[in-house]
């Protein structure tokens, strides 16, 4: 059946009689400043691009449900979490974290895994990473970091100097380093990477008791990494790789899926935990703290236009519902900031409004009005002020999260916890890496290290030497560098270190 002819408009509604030739006095012209169509289609055209994410620039996105499939009451009184068989409906967006929005997707770096929870209580946002931890901990270091994973502000190229200098001048951040150089820093798709919380969440029950969380997103399509030669081909053969790849299979009827497992403590046993328990540079190891399956996450449907609900979706790790909260982890107390200040930069304060992002599953009732964009009904002829005493929406007790005790000193305090930057990178190094993975992390790292000067690659060279004397021998003498002056500088104070190759 032919399909019924649509008639072309303007953005206002009323028909174009002709889009290819514009109107002229005379022929060839000058262009009249009367055809109005020409100026409305430039003026948008101008206006198409709207700020870039500073972080996660390049993404991908795609819907799905997320099912319970254990008993989690004694933990949470999240409502889309209260019943085994209970699905909801979930938005996710993968992307990677230095890279511009035409970046090659195998680029090594983190992966972001956003989640966003559809639930009946209002949108929950879990905007996790693929790595269990984090390069730093206090939200103060961030825009340092970034920078320093971005370009050169002379050269606007990307620099292994600044890139190494401050994690070299920034131990805590070994743990992850040694995570993003192994071939997790290039995962072979989307579908085959896990997604971790990383940061540690508040749960608590309908008693008001609460517990310590750590999510892990675990791929059921298995891990698979791309080597380095691997990435770099990738690059140059196709860019968008990760990206078709979760398209394509969608559409293949392939529908990727990972299994929530959960790390859970009560508060006392966080009091005695050996490692600070949120410290995001820290994981809780297995056998401390064993995972418990409870739900299943699939993908299943492509979005229908990029820009409408991948480039203009938003999450927040702000966004919780009852029974979820935030904790005391200092990078998470950023980014609660941090997420919606710069959506309302990128997308306007009204993003809130956008399909993607609007609840689907509950309505929104509140008193904030008007602004830029603002297409909805903007709340009608309802009053715009609380308390009011014509039926405007009234907050409902016991939705809150429970109160806390907090107390001590107000002050630029550091993590003090008993515990080093360097044991669990070791123990990464040692422990579960193969012979093969520690290889193709040392040359992983060489590879990129090699570019900084001596001074630099001796501190971080350092810096691996006390994750693990293997480790930081290995890539010493990779670069040619005098191993004995490597161990010297490692036992050093980090203050003495960043003091002996300041020059
Ligand atoms: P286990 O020894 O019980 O398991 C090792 C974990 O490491 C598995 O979760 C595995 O993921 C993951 N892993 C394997 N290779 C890599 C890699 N190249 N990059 C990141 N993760 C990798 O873990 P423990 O709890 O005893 O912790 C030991 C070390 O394992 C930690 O210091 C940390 O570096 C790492 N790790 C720990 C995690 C945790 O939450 N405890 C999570 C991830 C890493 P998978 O099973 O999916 O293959």
């Amino acid at each position: 059946m032919a399909k019924e002819k649509k008639v072309y408009t303007t953005g206002f509604g009323a028909p174009i009689d002709n889009d290819q030739n514009s109107k002229t006095a005379g022929n060839p012209g000058p262009i009249l400043l009367q055809d109005t169509h020409l100026l409305e289609k430039i003026g948008h055209f101008d206006r198409e691009r709207i700020p870039e994410r500073v972080v996660h620039a390049k993404g991908a996105g795609a819907y799905g449900t997320f099912e319970v499939t254990a008993d989690a009451t004694r933990y949470t009184k999240a409502k889309f979490l209260s019943q085994i068989g209970r699905k909801t409906d979930v938005f996710v967006r993968f992307s990677t974290v230095g890279g511009e929005k035409g970046s090659a997707d195998a680029e090594r770096d983190p992966r972001g895994f956003a989640i966003k929870f559809y639930t009946e209580e209002g949108n929950y946002d879990m905007t996790g990473n693929n790595t269990p931890v984090f390069f730093i901990r206090d939200p103060l270091k961030f825009p340092d970091f970034i920078h320093t994973q971005k370009r050169h502000p002379g050269t606007n190229l990307k620099d292994a100097n600044m890139f190494w200098d401050f994690l070299s001048l920034t131990p805590e951040s070994i743990h992850q380093v040694t995570i993003l150089f192994s071939d997790r820093g290039t995962p072979r798709t989307y579908r085959h990477m896990n997604g971790y919380s990383s940061h540690t969440f508040k749960w608590y029950n309908e008693q008001g008791e609460y517990f310590w969380v750590k999510y892990h997103f675990k791929t059921e399509q298995g891990i698979r990494n791309l080597t380095r030669d691997e990435a770099t081909e990738m690059k140059g053969v196709d860019p968008d790789h990760a990206t078709r790849d979760l398209h394509d299979a969608i559409e293949r009827g392939e529908y990727p899926s990972w299994r929530l497992e959960m790390q859970i403590m009560t508060p006392e046993e966080a009091d005695k935990y050996r490692f600070d328990p949120f410290d995001i540079t820290k994981v809780w190891f297995h056998n401390d703290v064993k995972p418990f399956t409870i739900g299943r996450l699939v993908l299943n449907r492509n979005p229908k236009n990029y820009f409408a609900e991948v480039e203009q979706a938003a999450f927040s790790p702000a966004n919780f519902i009852p029974g979820i909260a935030a904790s005391p982890d200092k990078l998470l107390q950023g980014r609660l900031f941090s997420y919606h200040d710069t959506h309302l930069h990128r997308l306007g304060s009204n993003y809130h409004l956008l399909p993607v992002n609007r609840p689907k599953n509950t309505t929104v009732n509140y008193y904030q009005r008007d602004s830029n964009m603002m297409y909805g009904e903007n709340s009608g002829d309802g009053p715009n002020y609380f308390p009011n005493s014509f039926g405007g929406p009234e907050p409902e007790e016991g939705t809150g999260e429970p109160p806390f005790e907090v107390s001590g000193k107000a002050d630029r305090q550091p993590y003090t916890h008993p515990n080093d930057d360097f044991f669990q990178a070791g123990e990464m190094y040692r422990r579960v890496m193969t012979e093969k993975d520690r290889e193709h992390l040392v040359s992983n790292i060489t590879t990129h290290l090699r570019d900084a000067i001596k001074r630099i690659q001796l501190r971080q060279a350092a810096i691996f030497f006390k994750a693990d004397p293997d480790y930081g021998t290995r890539v010493a003498r990779d670069l040619k560098l005098d191993v004995k002056e490597v161990k010297r500088l490692a036992k050093m104070t980090q203050e003495d270190r960043a003091k002996a190759t300041a020059k």
